[in-house]
């Protein structure tokens, strides 16, 4: 149905001054906030859901990367990753976020209970998502921070100089718009899952990549955006760990056969042919008893339907992830992850996890590692700017956000639903992302382009009736975004590597051993490191015939 626009009736808040915004709490935005206001800072927090049960840590029990500071077994840890990163990971960064998790995790053990192993000895490496995230919002709120829930942020804010000064956003259930004055903004909006129904997924949309690229700031590694994690069909329940003991068969009811290290491919291969099942009869039956322990919620599915998984075959499909366990996102510009906008930070699954990760998923251990690692250098680099920068300041401030906000030409009716399922259309399938063709990833790009048009050019999400449809064009105009620089990622890295996997280059090219920054709003250019910028305006990419090869 079309959307008519209406004047939106929200109520402005008084602006509130701060030294640091962090936008987004999940994980890394809880840590950012703590380490800045452990560092003196005045800290404000908003995010779209409710902090200590929002994003996609809440639902999972995050393992770290956990190891203890002996020279050898972290030299070893290190090489082991560096081994498999595809050749863009970088050591010293790893050697920092083993440090910073080892040393800063133990500091919340006033507000998390961490298990003991039978010899009572503290168990820090796997923590109960649900209770972790809750304990960080105790520990913040403890340490001062103010939490404004379920209040998306919109845009950022730029002062006189260009610098970000702020952001402002909606408070969804009292239809309130907020305004918060800082002269450091972290973002910590979480990667983009394009709505797939990825568990604690659905405020992931890229929200935090596209208020960047408004502030002139790129991405990298958006080709790295291809994870999947197995569920069952009928059920959004991603919880991977049971699968390492899945069988699976496919449509004639045949074991299909999974060689290490290629599932994805190999059971992508299998769906697109037909309906494929799974049966976890190998799981040994120690596990099978722990597992309502340790994941509760991983039976529910079969609890509701009354499958019964160790012994019934139940039908699954593979849950596209886009750039959540992936390692693209928004690029940092030194070691503080500031980004190239002065007072824009980014941590966690919105910025590039290439430094650690590289090519492939950093789930698991990284990545945790990463967001609170992350949190802990820009909480603190951001506190040591406001500082410097002598407060939130008053002058005037430009707001820098334009799609799905206001309009470039004229207001006029977009269907916001039918903008997401065109985005869908080109990230979900897996014959467009996991197996992926230059004359495909170019026909992706030019419906994207028209896509984006659209919403650029007429959507007027400021002028929609309510909060929620407001926040709603925006985030059409996220995915928008971050599909346009993952497809033209794929595209640009003609070859294949770590989960980028292109049909028509297998082979790993060593020429392309180097990160591939993507931006632009208009014009989506792309760029290896080392080279000068490609920038094909994408307007002009032609359309090949339907049903090219
Ligand atoms: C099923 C699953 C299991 C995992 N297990 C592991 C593991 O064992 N080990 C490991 O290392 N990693 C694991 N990961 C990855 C790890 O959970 C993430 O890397 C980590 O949670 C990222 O934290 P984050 O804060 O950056 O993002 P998120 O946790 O996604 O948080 C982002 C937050 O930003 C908010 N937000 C978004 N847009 C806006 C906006 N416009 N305004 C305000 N707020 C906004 C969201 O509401 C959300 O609260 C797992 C991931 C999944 C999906």
């Amino acid at each position: 149905m079309p959307v008519t626009p209406r004047p939106t009736p929200v109520t402005a808040l008084p602006s509130i001054a701060a030294d640091v915004l962090v936008i987004g709490g999940g994980l890394s935005g809880t840590w950012a906030a703590l380490a800045a206001a452990q560092a003196g800072a005045r800290v404000v927090l908003a995010d779209k859901g409710y902090c200590g049960a929002s994003g996609v840590a809440a639902t999972s029990g995050p393992g770290h990367w956990w190891v203890p500071p002996d020279p050898d077994l972290r030299a070893a840890a290190i090489a082991g990753r560096m081994a498999i990163a595809g050749g863009i990971a970088d050591p010293a960064w790893m050697a920092r976020i083993l440090d910073i998790t080892w040393t800063t995790l133990p500091t919340i053990a006033d507000v998390y209970d961490f298990a003991t192993d039978e010899n009572g000895v503290v168990q820090y490496r796997g923590l109960r998502g649900p209770e972790y995230l809750r304990a960080m919002r105790r520990k913040i709120l403890n340490h001062g921070v103010r939490i404004l829930d379920q209040s998306p942020a919109l845009e950022l804010l730029a002062d006189c100089n260009g610098a970000v000064a702020g952001a402002r956003g909606l408070r969804r259930q009292r239809h309130e718009a907020w305004t918060v004055r800082a002269p450091a903004v972290i973002l910590a909006t979480g990667g983009c899952g394009f709505k797939s129904r990825l568990l604690g997924s659905h405020t992931n949309t890229g929200d935090g990549h596209l208020m960047a690229a408004e502030a002139g700031v790129p991405c990298s590694g958006m080709e790295f955006s291809t994870y999947h994690t197995v569920s069952p069909a009928w059920s959004t329940m991603t919880r991977s760990m049971s699968y390492a003991f899945a069988v699976y068969y496919d449509a004639g009811g045949r074991e299909i056969p999974v060689p290490p290290g290629d599932i994805t491919r190999t059971l992508a291969r299998a769906m697109l042919a037909g309906p494929v099942t799974c049966s976890l009869h190998r799981m040994p039956d120690d596990i099978r008893e722990r597992l309502r322990r340790v994941q509760p919620n991983m039976m529910l599915p079969f609890d509701r339907t009354g499958v019964d998984p160790f012994t019934q075959r139940f039908p699954v499909l593979l849950r596209p992830e886009g750039t959540i366990r992936g390692s693209g996102g928004i690029r940092m510009a030194d070691e503080d992850c500031a980004t190239e906008a002065k007072g824009l930070f980014v941590v966690g699954d919105a910025a590039t996890r290439e430094p650690v990760a590289g090519a492939v998923s950093g789930g698991g251990a990284i990545l945790a590692a990463w967001a609170l690692s992350s949190g802990v250098m820009a909480g603190r680099a951001a506190a040591a700017r406001a500082r410097g920068s002598g407060g939130p300041g008053d002058g005037p401030v430009t707001p820098l956000g334009r799609a799905g906000l206001r309009p470039a030409r004229h207001a006029a009716p977009v269907d916001v639903s039918a903008v997401t399922a065109a985005v869908q259309g080109e990230t979900l399938p897996y014959d467009k992302t996991i197996f992926r063709r230059a004359p495909v990833l170019r026909r992706s790009l030019a419906v994207l382009d028209g896509v984006w048009r659209d919403v650029r050019d007429h959507l007027d999400g400021y002028g929609l009736s309510t909060a929620g449809e407001t926040v709603q064009a925006r985030e059409a105009a996220a995915l928008t975004a971050v599909a346009r620089w993952c497809t033209r990622a794929g595209l640009d890295r003609a070859e294949s590597r770590g989960m980028h996997w292109r049909e028509d280059a297998p082979a790993t090219d060593p020429a392309y051993a180097r990160r591939l920054s993507v931006g632009g709003l208009d014009d989506v250019w792309a760029r290896f490191d080392g080279d000068a910028p490609q920038p094909i305006p994408s307007q002009t990419i032609p359309v090949p015939e339907a049903g090219a090869a």
